[in-house]
């Protein structure tokens, strides 16, 4: 498992000053599963995601993708995909021309991924609209398509449908399991209990920075959960 696991993090700690937002986060996603990050805000979550795709420094501890430490070597870096917080999109660009930028900009060929990973989100109707008419669900969309056209093997997604409607939150989460069912590590956090039971196959539950559980959903008890308060203050 420990072998084969795409996303490796041991020990890994980031303070910020005195105040400390992980502390000795032990984690693996192995390839095609989906593991859920959970836990109330500013458990540490964010700044997990963001040690794991190398935008982040830890100041303990070790974060590998694929064997490698950041900085990713390109080859490396070419196959994580992350939609965390919604990026800077360039307003006056079409989502087709801002992902392809994305593509040359990490010096990959555009082999007709753009488009792909628009249909996928279900933002195909939108292509030829300026990313400045785009809503805030749509923009959350595209960054989700930034994150696929890479063909990823780690998919790092931070509350993916937050700001999404109904129809298009069952196509993301159908999206997530298909993604994983195809090979690819998911490491995705919600604060949505039903998102959590469909998508995930194990979750890791952080407070203040540590993991306080982990495990398979029926494990921890969350399997039959009617409600992660109910679940966090039992
Ligand atoms: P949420 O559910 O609100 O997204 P989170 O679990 O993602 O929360 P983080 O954003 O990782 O939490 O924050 C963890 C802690 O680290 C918080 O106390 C936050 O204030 C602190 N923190 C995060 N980034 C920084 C920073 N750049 N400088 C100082 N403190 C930070």
């Amino acid at each position: 498992q420990e072998r084969q696991a795409v996303l490796a993090c041991r020990s890994v700690s980031k303070t910020y000053g005195s105040q400390t937002a992980v502390s000795d986060v032990t984690l693996d996603v192995a390839p095609g599963e989906v593991v859920g990050l959970l836990g109330a805000n500013g458990a540490g979550k964010t700044t997990l995601m963001r040690m794991a795709c190398g935008l982040v420094k830890p100041t303990a501890g070790a974060v590998r993708v694929l064997g490698e430490q950041p900085p990713y070597p390109p080859a490396v870096a070419r196959q994580v995909g992350a939609a965390l917080d919604t990026p800077a999109f360039y307003r006056w660009m079409t989502g087709p021309a801002q992902l392809r930028s994305l593509l040359h900009s990490s010096g990959l060929p555009d082999r007709g991924e753009p488009l792909a990973a628009l249909r996928r989100v279900g933002l195909e109707d939108e292509a030829r609209k300026r990313i400045r008419a785009y809503s805030q669900g749509m923009r959350q969309r595209l960054a989700l398509a930034a994150a696929l056209m890479r063909g990823p093997r780690l998919l790092v997604l931070d509350e993916p449908t937050n700001a999404l409607d109904p129809h298009a939150v069952v196509m993301v989460r159908e999206l997530i399991r298909r993604e994983a069912e195809s090979g690819t590590a998911v490491l995705v956090s919600s604060h949505q209990l039903d998102e959590v039971q469909r998508v995930c196959d194990r979750v890791v539950v952080m407070d203040r920075g540590t993991v306080v559980a982990s495990g398979a959903l029926d494990e921890i008890g969350l399997g039959g959960a009617e409600s992660l308060e109910d679940w966090f203050f039992r």
